[in-house]
């Protein structure tokens, strides 16, 4: 697959980082890559993104959605909301919301199947904690959790993998080099097993930690087909440097 990078910026940015958006797009219709960029603003700004981005070579995200489609479910937002305003892919069980929202691997699941019946592509999290990796458990954890939030529809839909070690987020640790390219090629295995051949199109990516002075080294990982940045792609001369690094 094409590398695939995607700057996650969870509850940070204001209208003015819209510029930075601008920024990044500019940057890319001048000198593009071969791969996809996508940037996932905090909901408020995400409809100002898709009409800042046109005719430029960035795509729109959400970071989260409800499962259901429309109806008495205040604050939340559906996969068919975020189509509406023209966003392309939707993040889906990220460390944070199963953390604070204690969502399961079957509520991430549910939540894929309805970003993919809304026709856009669900960035499906998945990682084992410090705990899980202490322990031993980092692919049994994986396994599963791929098995359980991948739904069936991905077989004809398009989806990516997120890898993220959630120890590794935010806290300027990541994972050695082998231990990012065992954890590829293992959700890569388990995924051919649910999805069969589609899983030879879809990018599994990594995140937790991806800076600028790592973001090489990490992107030449194989079986690495692009990076979720978090705090690193707040600002456009950083996430650049990474998106130029793949
Ligand atoms: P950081 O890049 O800030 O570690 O965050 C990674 C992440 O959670 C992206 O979804």
């Amino acid at each position: 697959a094409k590398s695939l990078i995607v700057g996650n910026w969870k509850m940070n940015g204001l209208r003015q980082d819209i510029d930075q958006i601008l920024a990044i797009g500019a940057s890319l219709k001048e000198n593009p890559i071969d791969g996809e960029v996508v940037i996932c603003p905090p909901a408020t700004l995400t409809a100002l993104a898709v009409d800042a981005v046109t005719n430029l070579p960035v795509k729109i995200g959400g970071q989260d959605c409800h499962a259901a489609k429309a109806g008495a479910y205040t604050g939340d937002i559906s996969a068919e909301k975020w189509k509406d305003i023209g966003a392309k892919y939707v993040i889906v069980g990220h460390s944070e919301r199963r953390e604070s929202y204690s969502e399961d691997n079957i509520s991430v699941r549910s939540k894929a199947k309805a970003v993919l019946d809304a026709g856009l592509i669900p960035i499906i999290c998945i990682g084992e904690s410090l705990s899980e990796r202490d322990s031993g458990e980092t692919l049994s954890v994986l396994t599963k959790q791929v098995r359980e939030c991948v739904p069936e529809e991905a077989k004809k839909g398009s989806i990516a993998i997120g890898y993220e070690p959630v120890w590794a987020i935010g806290s300027g640790k990541t994972p050695s080099v082998d231990d990012i390219s065992e954890a590829h090629s293992l959700i890569r295995h388990v995924l051919t097993e649910e999805i069969g051949d589609r899983s030879k199109v879809t990018p599994i990516i990594y995140g937790g930690s991806m800076k600028p002075s790592n973001a090489s080294e990490i992107l030449a990982i194989d079986g690495v087909d692009g990076g979720l940045v978090g705090g690193a792609s707040l600002k456009a001369e950083d996430f650049l440097s990474i998106i130029r690094a793949s």
